[in-house]
């Protein structure tokens, strides 16, 4: 492997070679962290990674060689560098959620999911920035200010995972993972042209993810391409003791289900891909419409029956949302309080004043914001009016998804995004910020699983393309986005 090659290699290419015994786990390590100085990954550049230990992977990485050198022939992620979102647990490494309230802190356990790509050879190179406490659209909410987007630097890479989506699409690492409450690794994947996949909730365990909102929080990923997205998924999904609302249920091979047809002639035959109309409205970006209507255009001919359908309550999506994640969030939050956990501002008027002073300095005002709104309408005389009733249309919003996939649909297919990659700063309004998730947060409502990957592009700008499933049918957003990603080829690049 030479420094030139390492940026396009994929996960499942480097797992092969170090289990070959062709390229050693160090190099690989080496070439991450050459990668992120030749690009400007650091703090007064891209701004893309909070916090490493170059000496201490290099180190993970030798004790990884002699680990293989014996019976073992290494796990299906050998030698692969990881980054990871600085809200997700790890060990040795700060995990800050790009919040100051958080500085310095370094947690005594590990995400589950971060131990299972590690038990399968994986090693964690970065932490990587967002939004803080994963509240944004932009990673410009970040308390270490914003991440630039690696395709235009002008741009934001989106949010709240920016930092991940960066790190892979500026050739860092060939799998980062990201947190979703509301597209969080969606929207960013089309914003910085790759692909970013989350699973059914409950499908990965969130032991080690820092709570936002808990009944809408999943741990996703970012790749290359959707066969290492598919990888990392697969190797994180499963059940665990630590997490009472992971789903005990068998984990399908999700790479299966596309690499046996992968020479098919129309590997989509007898797959129905649903398309809402409420994701294509009139004002939708002609440029995105075009790109999705190719795209379309591909699964017809690989064998896929196109059908239009209806999700009537998608445009209550957003208010919805942004009433039950601040809600929950404005929960969530009280923890950090001064004394459990990170920063601690003292006060002359004792405890209560600690709370107050260390709170009001450590919270950024997008956070600030999400937990007086959170606090507003969960309080007496409002929870009826507010929580109740978004929970009640939180159900009709699943409903609509449910029926469609009962009546015959497999996928469904949107624009991941109303836009491409905003320039920083751009954005002020907070209302017209959350607008951006309008076609991601509904999966997040109601559970299901959901991808993007790269169609094309608009200015030069990347452009993603969703896939929706059903529960648990990850296989299925799989197959299709495979199939889409063969026949789109260079296409999804231009
Ligand atoms: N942009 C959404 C928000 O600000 C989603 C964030 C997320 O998915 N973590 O809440």
């Amino acid at each position: 492997m030479s420094a030139a090659d390492f940026p396009t290699l994929t996960a499942s290419t480097i797992a092969a070679r170090v289990r070959e015994g062709t390229t050693a786990p160090a190099d690989i390590v080496r070439a991450s962290f050459a990668r992120a100085r030749g690009v400007g990954a650091g703090r007064d550049a891209l701004n893309i990674v909070l916090w490493s230990d170059e000496d201490a992977a290099v180190k993970e990485a030798e004790t990884l060689t002699t680990q293989l050198s014996g019976a073992s022939r290494g796990g299906v992620l050998a030698g692969v560098p990881i980054a990871v979102k600085d809200n997700i647990c790890t060990l040795g490494l700060p995990t800050t959620c790009a919040s100051k309230i958080l500085a310095g802190y370094v947690s005594a356990y590990e995400a589950t999911a971060v131990t299972r790509l590690r038990e399968k050879g994986a090693i964690v190179v970065s932490k990587t920035n967002c939004d803080e406490f994963a509240m944004g659209s932009s990673t410009e909410n970040s308390a270490y200010g914003p991440t630039r987007n690696p395709i235009d630097i002008r741009r934001v890479p989106g949010g709240s995972s920016g930092g991940s989506a960066a790190a892979v699409a500026a050739g860092l690492v060939p799998i980062a993972l990201g947190s979703e409450t509301g597209g969080s690794v969606r929207q960013p994947a089309a914003f910085c042209g790759i692909v970013g996949a989350k699973p059914t909730y409950g499908r990965i365990s969130r032991y080690g993810l820092v709570a936002f909102a808990s009944s809408l929080d999943h741990i996703s990923a970012f790749a290359r391409n959707v066969d290492d997205a598919a990888l990392a998924l697969e190797v994180m999904a499963g059940v665990d003791p630590h997490d009472s609302t992971s789903a005990d249920i068998p984990v399908p091979s999700y790479r299966e289900q596309f690499v046996s047809r992968a020479t098919v002639e129309a590997p989509l035959t007898g797959v129905t891909v649903g398309v809402p109309r409420e994701y294509f409205p009139e004002s939708l970006d002609a440029g995105i419409r075009n790109l999705c209507d190719r795209s379309l255009e591909h699964l017809r001919e690989l064998g896929a029956t196109v059908r239009e359908v209806s999700l009537p309550h998608t445009s209550l999506a957003i208010p919805v949302y942004y009433i039950v994640a601040p809600a929950e969030a404005s929960s969530n939050l009280a923890r950090f309080d001064g004394v459990r956990y990170g920063a601690r501002l003292s006060s002359a008027d004792g405890l209560r004043g600690m709370y107050d002073a260390t709170r009001s300095a450590g919270f950024g005002p997008e956070v600030t914001r999400r937990i007086l709104l959170g606090t507003y309408v969960l309080s007496a005389g409002y929870y009826d009016a507010y929580y109740k009733k978004a929970q009640a249309v939180r159900a009709l919003i699943t409903r609509d998804f449910t029926t469609v996939f009962a009546d015959g649909i497999d996928v469904l297919f949107t624009p991941t995004t109303p836009t491409t990659a905003f320039p920083i700063g751009s954005v002020t309004d907070p209302y017209e910020m959350y607008l951006s998730d309008i076609f991601t947060v509904t999966a997040n409502l109601a559970g299901i699983p959901a991808m993007s990957m790269p169609i094309g592009r608009v200015d030069g700008l990347p452009v993603g393309g969703q896939l929706i499933a059903g529960h648990f049918a990850e296989p299925k957003m799989f197959r299709v986005a495979y199939a889409l990603e063969q026949a789109l080829g260079d296409e999804a690049h231009r």
